[in-house]
């Protein structure tokens, strides 16, 4: 028996299929049925089409079954394709045999439910149009930046999950139980990354990245993904380009692969096309308060970090993504260095995403001075000692250095248009949730 070749919805609705046989498989999207006839709408990973089951087209007993399938069920089909302006995606299949691989059970999932049942059920849930879309954009996204940095002669670099110390903060780490001893998830993969240029120069990294993030927001998951670059010999203004880049080839790739999906989602292809190719602004931290006090009206103190709600009015004021350079040193990470030019402010950038969606890439220069990082680390209650491997960089073969982290979830969620972070990866644990 020759095998079967499977036909994907996708190239029934690109029109190459007309008026021929074809074999689908897939699962039960809609069903309705009336007397001698079924309706069933079929979907698979590529799409969905309309499927015509008439008695009389094929063996009663293959009927019977389509009439009693629920929806999930999953199938084959086969039949011819027809032209039909009244089917979704113009096309329907006239179904000449039919065959039920599993009869569903009552699907759990109907419409108009709670968001947080909706998360319980989200190992039935990723089968929805909607995460169905924005996981085809963040295969896109994730395959985007893999490709950007493979292109620019970076080498992909991974860093231990289980770190001994914090990089971010001590308030947002999971503590793991390491044999006898007690181990943290990562927070970056910064530190180990800045070892990683004194061999390969240029690399990035793309891996989950924990933080018990104390606070429920609408931007902040306790497990993300994170895109991170490092490189030796560039500063502060050459990671801020690297990073306007990136966001506009991701965007880019964005719109050549996933015009259906942003469709579905009911976002503004030519929006993001636009943006794909501006300039994107660099102002400092300081003419960013100063908008905002004397635009905005505002009255933010300098000195302080720019919370969800400033970088929000921030955000309103440019149409494109914005880098901030040269926040307060005082609020910054200890391997974030002092401006020479303007010690009261730190080498360091963030890229705010347009409409809201907060700030998506956050980076740096890197501390050289072990003196300056030994008593910023001090005052932040941590054991210096710690850190003595990581000073080591400095010790042997210093050089200047830069990178940034961009998160893959604000970028998928800003890209989709869509309000909450939590579906932006297929499940989320964040302060409340960690199942299933
Ligand atoms: P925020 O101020 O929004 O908490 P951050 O300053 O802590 O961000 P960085 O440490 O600079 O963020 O991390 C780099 C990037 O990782 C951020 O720009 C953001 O896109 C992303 N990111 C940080 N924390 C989270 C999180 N909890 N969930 C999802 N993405 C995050
Ligand atoms: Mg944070």
């Amino acid at each position: 028996m020759s095998k079967t070749t499977w036909t994907k919805i996708e190239e029934i609705l690109s029109g190459n299929k007309k008026d021929k046989e074809v074999h689908l498989r897939g699962w039960i999207y809609r069903t309705r049925s009336s007397g001698n006839i079924v309706f069933i709408t079929m979907r698979d990973a590529t799409g969905i089409l309309q499927a015509t089951v008439k008695k009389g087209n094929l063996p009663d007993s293959e009927f019977e079954d389509g009439k009693k399938a629920l929806i999930e069920s999953s199938i084959e089909l086969t039949g011819k394709v027809k032209e039909d302006k009244r089917a979704p995606g113009g096309y329907e299949l006239q179904v000449t045999k039919l065959n039920v691989i599993n009869f569903a059970e009552p699907f759990p999932i109907v419409k108009d439910q709670s968001p947080e049942f909706l998360l319980d059920q989200r190992h039935l849930w990723l089968r929805s149009r909607k995460l169905a879309s924005i996981l085809k954009i963040r295969s896109t996204v994730v395959g985007a930046i893999h490709t950007f940095f493979r292109d620019r002669g970076f080498y992909e670099f991974d860093a231990p999950v289980l770190q001994p110390n914090q990089c971010e903060g001590g308030s947002t780490l999971f503590e793991v139980k390491y044999y006898n001893d007690k181990t943290y998830l990562s927070q970056s993969w910064q530190l180990y990354a800045e070892a990683g240029i004194f061999s390969l120069e240029k690399i990035y990294n793309m891996g989950p990245t924990f933080r018990a993030e104390k606070s429920k927001t609408s931007r902040h998951l306790s497990e993300f993904w994170m895109a991170e670059m490092e490189a030796a010999w560039m500063d502060l203004h050459d990671i801020v380009e690297v990073g306007k880049d990136e966001i506009r080839f991701i965007l880019k790739q964005i719109l050549k692969n996933n015009k259906n999906e942003l469709e579905i989602l009911e976002q503004d292809y030519k929006k993001l096309k636009q943006i794909s190719e501006s300039e994107f602004p660099t102002i400092t931290y300081t003419e960013a308060i100063n908008i905002l006090n004397e635009k905005e009206g505002m009255n933010i103190k300098w000195g302080k970090d720019l919370r969800t709600l400033e970088e929000n009015k921030l955000a309103d004021y440019f149409n494109t993504p914005v880098a901030v350079t040269n926040y307060p040193v005082e609020i910054m990470a200890f391997y974030k260095p002092r401006d020479p030019k303007d010690p009261k402010t730190a080498l360091c950038f963030d890229m705010i995403a347009p409409e809201g969606y907060g700030e998506i890439i956050g980076g740096s220069q890197r501390n050289l001075d072990v003196e300056d990082m030994k008593k910023r680390l001090k005052a932040m209650g941590e054991p210096v000692e710690n850190y003595k491997w990581y000073f080591d960089l400095r010790r042997f073969g210093s050089v200047p250095h830069a990178g940034y982290g961009l998160g893959v979830e604000r970028v998928v969620a800003w890209i989709c248009g869509i309000d909450n972070i939590k579906d932006t990866i297929p499940f989320p644990r964040t302060l409340l949730r960690f199942r299933p």
